[in-house]
């Protein structure tokens, strides 16, 4: 056995909790098979700690991460507890201070799962590359005029030429390792700075990754060909903003929000990356034991893969693939009736 990867685990909030402990059973389950040591320090990190205690984390919660190959986070919310306050509280900081600037969020339609566009979502197997430190969720900008008519609020976006390359590169790279096309998301023709700024970056690193076709799109009309066709796409670079929107949308073409896996990636790894299920806490199903796992558990692939175990991570994936194709278990929010731990069950005993 090799030195065991060290994972911080943060269940987080509401089902956050819940879907970890599958994830982790799957996880314990594939690795002891292949001689894999995976070692979990659990942290309690969470809207109930800021409850509690004023923080999501420790004032040095950051240095503590520091030294693990990965976190593995549930989710963080909780109602009563603003957005704002687990965003910049936890997740962004820690996809900051470690250079996390690859969000990779893969999409699929697996077989057996029904897609709400019934006509047009055939073959969906896409993966949004979001950049994830800059762009438009910045901290610059600020109110003038306060309580006059005059009034306004300012928000300023922010391409680094660096910022940019880096995250159109790693898209191109994972473009390499699937079926060789980019798309570019843009708005250059109505946002005059930034956006004319991402395309020429684009264009600039595209050739420098001769042999994989690219093509940009306007975000709008961008939006419209994922629901048309979304089965073209192969990877999808987009910043920020327009990211975090295509990933909502393109995940719920394949089904439901509980599928949806991600990972905030430090491609050159020197720091941690940190890997987590597009959806949220849940109150509302929170507690109940029926929350889909597999967005969590396709996490957990992503992160053996980014772990050096590729192939264990395409296990897990395709395991997922024959419970759904091969049996009616399904979770609530997919229309059926097993709880997150029967779902759980029948991947392990597959895999
Ligand atoms: P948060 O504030 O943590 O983002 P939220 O309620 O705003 O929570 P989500 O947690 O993503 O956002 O939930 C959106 C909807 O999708 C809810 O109705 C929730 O029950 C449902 N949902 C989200 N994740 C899952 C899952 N894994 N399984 C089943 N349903 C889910
Ligand atoms: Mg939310």
């Amino acid at each position: 056995m090799s030195s065991p990867h060290r994972i911080a685990v943060v269940p987080g909030d509401g089902i956050g909790r819940e879907v970890t402990t599958a994830a982790l059973r799957v996880l314990d389950a594939v690795t002891a098979a292949h001689g894999i040591a995976l070692q979990y320090v659990s942290l309690d990190w969470s809207c109930e700690r800021y409850k509690r205690e004023g923080a999501m984390m420790p004032a040095d919660g950051i240095d503590r991460l520091r030294d693990f190959d990965a976190v593995f986070l549930g989710a963080v919310g909780a109602p009563g507890v603003p957005d704002h306050i687990s965003l910049w509280g936890l997740l962004i900081p820690v996809r900051r201070a470690f250079q996390q600037y690859v969000n990779l969020r893969p999409v699929r339609l697996f077989e057996g799962v029904r897609s709400p566009l019934r006509e047009t979502a055939e073959g969906v197997d896409l993966v949004v590359v979001r950049e994830n430190t800059e762009g438009e969720y910045s901290e610059i900008g600020g109110r003038i005029h306060r309580g006059f008519p005059q009034e306004a609020a300012i928000q300023e976006a922010v391409f680094t030429r660096t910022g940019v390359s880096r995250v159109v590169d790693a898209a191109f790279e994972i473009a390499k390792r699937r079926r060789n096309y980019v798309t570019s998301a843009t708005k250059s023709n109505g946002i005059v700075h930034t956006m004319p700024f991402w395309d020429e970056v684009v264009a600039e690193r595209a050739a420098a990754h001769g042999g994989v076709r690219w093509d940009q799109e306007h975000i709008d009309a961008l939006c419209a060909k994922v629901v048309l066709q979304p089965g073209r796409f192969d990877v999808i670079v987009a910043s920020n903003l327009f990211g975090d929107i295509l990933s909502d949308l393109t995940a719920a073409v394949t089904g439901s929000i509980g599928i949806a896996p991600s990972a905030n990636l430090n491609p050159e790894r020197e720091f941690p990356s940190m890997f987590e299920p597009v959806h949220g806490s849940a109150p509302d199903i929170a507690g109940r034991g029926i929350a889909n796992p597999v967005g969590a558990i396709w996490s957990a692939a992503l992160m053996l893969d980014h772990l050096g175990h590729p192939e264990v991570g395409e296990q897990i994936v395709a395991a997922i693939a024959a419970v759904f194709a091969q049996t009616s278990l399904r979770t609530p929010d997919l229309g059926g009736k097993a709880t997150t731990a029967e779902f759980t069950q029948a991947l392990v005993d597959r895999l």
